[in-house]
């Protein structure tokens, strides 16, 4: 069967963990003089003279009922980043464990592994952008990231195939879920219990309108959940960031709304852009964003700029050659994009 505390590295497993003085008591209590703290207060009106609850336990609470799941099968991180970096620091020796990315997909998976001394191994997606199974299951490495939808190609996995892999890589299984509300698919969460080598990353920074706040969260079994709470640094989600997200969780319906009004944009814009002689494809997108594969992406992309708009030039990245990535934006917003592409198409159909 599979065992997490074996996969990790030996120091990890050995690990004391840090113990704040949170951790040692977090009741109630009448006086606080454990943690030096200023007892006076803080200059800025808020109660952030104290430190923030290390286990983040009503964050948690809300999470648990929200997403269908225990406490303990709950991470939250510093963005998701943190969790991408936090997975390949427990579970790979540097110089001498690999893990898998499947490009095109997004750059951290590979920058995090870099920063730790740790291999990349690719296996790109075939086809429109699919997973290569067997390619995948063949990479004997402890960690592979599969992003779905994808980002830049903005497409899902096929859950059947996810599956897969989770049954056949002898490792963990990490599914980047960071775009899964905008594609009416269910998320992989609801298959944790049955795969204990599955980890969902979702994060507060695209749906839910606060990548300011910087919160990501990781679903899995409780002993890998448990490995990342004892190699995070104790406070690394801070007080204005935790109540920021109970406040989101308490109005869900705004987010909701906000999204249901980000598919609609998603649609016309797509639409639009296929009617530009400048556009080859848009790719049919299950995220915030499109990619689109256009006659010329470097000067567009500078035209653009040139216009006050920046968009993403993926043009250079293996898989999306000719490519921008463009994210849906308000109507205005996304007005302007199309107006300064037609002006782009009159100024080069003069030349
Ligand atoms: C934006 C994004 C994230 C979010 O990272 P945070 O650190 O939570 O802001 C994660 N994964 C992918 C694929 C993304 O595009």
């Amino acid at each position: 069967m599979f065992d997490a505390i074996h996969l990790a590295r030996e120091n990890i497993r050995r690990l004391t963990p840090y113990s704040s003085a949170r951790h040692e008591f977090d009741g109630s209590a009448r006086v606080f003089l454990d943690a030096n703290e200023n007892a006076f207060g803080s200059p800025v009106g808020t109660a952030l003279n104290r430190y923030p609850d290390p286990n983040q336990s009503v964050l948690k609470q809300k999470l648990g009922l929200l997403k269908n799941v225990s406490k303990e099968s709950i991470f939250i991180g510093n963005g998701s980043d943190e969790a991408i970096d936090l997975l390949i620091r427990i579970f790979c020796e540097p110089g001498k464990d690999s893990v898998v990315i499947c490009p095109p997909t997004y750059g951290m998976y590979k920058v995090a592994a870099e920063i730790n001394g740790v291999d990349v191994r690719e296996v790109p997606l075939v086809g429109g952008f699919d997973l290569n199974v067997a390619g995948i299951t063949e990479a004997a490495s402890k960690i592979v990231f599969i992003c779905s939808p994808n980002n830049p190609t903005g497409n899902l996995m096929r859950h059947d195939e996810i599956i897969s892999v989770a049954r056949n890589f002898a490792g963990i299984v990490v599914v980047d879920e960071a775009y899964i509300d905008f594609s009416g698919e269910s998320s992989i969460v609801g298959s944790i219990d049955e795969y204990r080598n599955l980890v969902a990353l979702q994060t507060f920074s695209k749906a839910w309108g606060l990548a300011g706040a910087r919160v990501g969260l990781a679903f899995a079994d409780e002993a890998i959940i448990s490995l990342l709470n004892h190699v995070k640094p104790p406070y690394n989600v801070g007080e204005l960031s935790q109540s920021a997200v109970l406040e989101a969780l308490s109005n869900t319906s705004a987010v909701w709304y906000s999204v249901e009004r980000i598919l609609e944009q998603r649609a016309r814009l797509t639409e639009e852009l296929n009617r530009l002689k400048c556009v080859e494809t848009v790719f049919p997108s299950d995220a915030n964003f499109v990619l689109v594969k256009v006659e010329g992406p470097d000067e567009i992309y500078e035209f653009l700029l040139n216009e006050a708009i920046v968009v993403r030039n993926r043009s250079t990245v293996i898989g999306c050659e000719g490519c921008l990535r463009i994210t849906v934006g308000t109507p205005d917003e996304n007005r302007s994009l199309i107006e300064a592409l037609k002006k782009y198409e009159q100024q080069t159909a003069r030349l």
